[in-house]
Parts: structure tokens; sequence; C-alpha cells
């Protein structure tokens, strides 16, 4: 457990790490976050995540509360005082404090900025190619604007719920027209029938685009895997001779399993195994430049 805490300029004791009563994040869930992983003292995606950070925060019109170069500091300065290694680090941006009133606040109101981590174990290779988890189904009851990686996370904090009551490490949420959108936390792929690489496209902006997903995105257009960006239905899911989730928490985490239905020989498929490597191999080399993330 971390023994310090960001809040608004200061390095504090976790335990005593608050935010105002009235602070728009607390009252309206009105703020944006990213995590981050830290392997080895070093931030997996890091440029990615803070692209997307800085482009929720103008989607929601709230402005950064430092620049780009100063939160860098932050972060490091984070790890170094709480002498961690291996953590998901999230950095939490609401409007402020404020008297509690729906429309935007009017005057020198400032954005709470919080850092805060969980520590987790160090990375482990041959651990990760046994981590084989089930899947299942739910409707996906969020708001329209996914794509903002928005603090709201009521429809996602039932889904993932559902999946823990159905034994299940994820819930794959299906939009009105039967299609599934991503996992709870995560992205969905799937390996097709004829052997494709499969995720929804974000262009139409009705799921958040993974930092994880975009550089994956990019490493297979190196690696010289095709990718068809397309929906895809949990009945097609079902027959897919691979599926796996990713996010910057699960990395790539194949899927054997979803509704009850066996994906492939259940097993970690040869793809999966593939993009797990090379996406390691991204994350975690520190000299490698990292993907920028766009939001299309
Ligand atoms: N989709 C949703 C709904 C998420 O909440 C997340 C991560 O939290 C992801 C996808 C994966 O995003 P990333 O790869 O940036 O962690």
């Amino acid at each position: 457990m971390p023994r310090y805490s960001y809040v608004n300029g200061h390095y504090v004791p976790h335990g005593e790490a608050a935010v105002h009563i009235e602070d728009r994040g607390f009252q309206f869930a009105d703020g944006v976050y990213e995590v981050i992983s830290c392997v080895s003292g070093h931030f997996a995606d890091e440029v990615g995540h803070l692209d997307r950070l800085e482009r929720s925060l103008r989607e929601m019109r709230i402005a950064m509360p430092m620049p780009r170069k100063a939160l860098q500091l932050v972060m490091r300065e984070f790890i170094r005082r709480n002498r961690i290694k291996n953590a998901y680090v999230y950095i939490q941006v609401t409007r402020g404090a404020a008297p509690r009133d729906f429309k935007f606040p009017q005057g020198d109101i400032k954005p709470t900025l919080v850092v805060s981590a969980i520590g987790c174990a160090r990375f482990d290779m041959a651990e990760r190619k046994n981590l084989l988890k089930k899947a299942v189904t739910v409707p996906d009851l969020r708001w329209k604007r996914r794509d903002i990686k928005a603090t709201c996370l009521t429809a996602q904090v039932l889904a993932k719920q559902m999946a823990v009551d159905r034994g299940a490490y994820e819930a794959l949420m299906v939009d009105d027209d039967g299609f599934i959108t991503e996992g709870s936390s995560t992205n969905a792929w799937i390996v097709d029938k004829k052997g494709t690489l499969v995720t929804r496209p974000t262009d139409h902006n009705d799921i958040l685009k993974g930092v994880t997903r975009n550089a994956i995105q990019a490493l297979c257009k190196k690696e010289g895997v095709k990718l068809v960006e397309r929906a895809f239905t949990p009945a097609e899911a079902y027959k897919a001779k691979e599926a796996f989730i990713t996010a910057a928490t699960t990395l790539v985490m194949p899927i054997v399993s979803i509704d009850g239905y066996k994906i492939g020989d259940g097993k970690l498929g040869k793809l999966t195994s593939k993009i797990l490597d090379f996406y390691f191999d991204y994350a975690s080399d520190k000299k490698r430049k990292q993907e920028h993330w766009t939001p299309t």
C-alpha cells in the first residue's frame, strides 16, 4: 500500500488524503481519470494515457490542472516518495469544489488533482500466460459519451458485479442492436472463424478507445497482424477461435469462456500469446518510443 497520495499540490499520508465534500467529482462524478501501470519503475504507455487525459478534459471543458511536464514530474516524485516500482497509478481530475449546482461553477474554481496508487505484483510473463479467465455478456447500461474516460462508472460497477455473480472475470457489454461494445473496464477482441483479429471500431465514439488497444493496433501493423475493426455479436464471439480483453491493468488477458461457451480449445490462443508478447515487450521497454493516442 503506497504511503503517500498527492492531493492538490501536497504529498499527504495516504490515510489522511481527502478532497472537500463539495468536490464535483464526489457530488456529480464531474471529472475524468487515467490509470497507468508502473512496471519496474517505468510508466507503461504514459504518452498515450496523458494524450487521452488531455482530450477527456477538453471534452469535459475542465482545464488541465498543470502542464503535462509538471504532471509527469509529480508522477515521478510520487513513485519516488512511495518507493514503489510496480503499481497502478491513478490520476483523477475533477472540476473542483464549489457550492452544489449542476451547471459549471463560475469564478476562480481550480480543478482538483489527485494522484494515488495501488501496489501490484511484479510482472511475470510465465505466470501471465497461465491466467486464463472467463467472461459473460450483460446489457450495456452506460451513457452515450463512452469515449470520455469519465468517472461516472455506476453501470460498469453493476456490470462487473454481474460478471462476478456469474463466476466470470469480465462483463462484455451488449448494445441495443445486439453487438458487444466492450468490457466493463476493458476493450474486447476476438480472432474470428477465419483467423482474423477483430475489435469494435471507435469512430462512433460509442466505446472508450483504450490506450492499450491503440498501441496494439499500431503494433499489429508493424508485426504484420491483420486487424479488422467491426462490431461483433455474442453469438459470433462464442464461436471465435480466440478472445481476449485489453486495458492498462489487465494488459492482454485471454478469455476462454463467454456465457459458458468454450472459446477455441479453452486454452491460450496462438495469436493472443503473440500479442501479449509484443505488447509487453513494447510496454516494458524504457527505451522504446511510446505510441501517441488519437481519438479515432
Ligand atoms: N474500456 C473501458 C470501459 C475502460 O474502462 C477501460 C479502462 O479502464 C478500457 C476500455 C481500456 O482502456 P486502457 O487500455 O486505456 O486502459
